[in-house]
């Protein structure tokens, strides 16, 4: 019989469609009620704030189900306190899911971050990558020691550091923090190259003091791209900075 899923890429949407029925088909028979039982609840545990990019999609990348993660992405994950969007989407997730965990996960070879380095006009998009810039801007010292196609890759991370830190001052998660719900933001990055999830050992839960360990994390992206580049280690303590 024909099964359109094990066909070659889409090539329109009536091939979404047909895709969409084998795998809904596909479901039920080998998990009889699944769809039923997403009816009824949602309980993930998990919040993902990832970049739109294709490349990057959570429930794949993570081996999740429906129903098992909550997604929220834009161009380049950021997290800005004016953003009702994001600041909504984890209230949400927070207060009325009640996540255990938030992660933001940027991606190495982010197109969002290359523009924000290269300082390229796109459009309306400048203004919003111009948050990147402003990340760019505070690690410009660090930045510019590094060789300059190593850059991109440890501007994304520093931007899931620094994203980490805008979930976690957020008026959401010091009002979960302060009745003492147990919830944690964690920073991560993907490999588009090698399918990989890194974690960069940002996680604040509330308790472990924020600045401290976004200190620790920036030394330690400072130490790995440093090291990556051969450069000295003049200032970097290896003991503190190795995760
Ligand atoms: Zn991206």
């Amino acid at each position: 019989m024909h099964d359109p899923m094990e066909n070659d890429t889409p090539d329109n949407l009536e091939d979404l469609f047909a895709h969409n029925r084998t795998w809904a088909a596909r479901m039920e028979r080998d998990r009889p009620g699944f769809f039923t039982s997403l009816v009824k609840q949602q309980t993930p545990k998990y919040m993902w704030i990832g970049c739109s990019d294709s490349r990057v999609p959570a429930n794949q990348i993570t081996g999740l189900e429906p129903g098992e993660v909550f997604v929220h992405r834009n161009v380049a994950n950021i997290v800005v306190h004016s953003d009702l969007n994001a600041l909504s989407a984890i209230q949400f997730a927070v207060e009325r899911l009640k996540v255990q965990h938030i992660m933001v996960v940027g991606h190495y070879g982010c197109g969002g971050v290359q523009a924000a380095l290269e300082g390229a006009r796109i459009g309306l998009a400048d203004n919003w990558i111009r948050h990147i810039q402003d990340v760019r801007d505070r690690h410009r010292v660090l930045l510019s020691s590094l060789p300059e196609e190593l850059r991109a890759d440890a501007l994304c991370e520093l931007n899931v550091t620094e994203q980490v830190v805008n979930v976690a001052v957020s008026t959401v998660m010091e009002d979960a923090w302060s009745r003492k719900q147990s919830v944690s933001i964690h920073g991560w990055a993907f490999g588009v190259h090698d399918g990989l999830l890194q974690d960069l050992g940002m996680t604040l839960d509330g308790v472990k003091p924020i600045e401290a360990l976004y200190k620790a994390a920036v030394q330690r992206i400072r130490y790995k791209w440093s090291k990556r580049a051969e450069l000295p280690q003049a200032n970097v303590d290896p003991a503190q900075a190795e995760p």
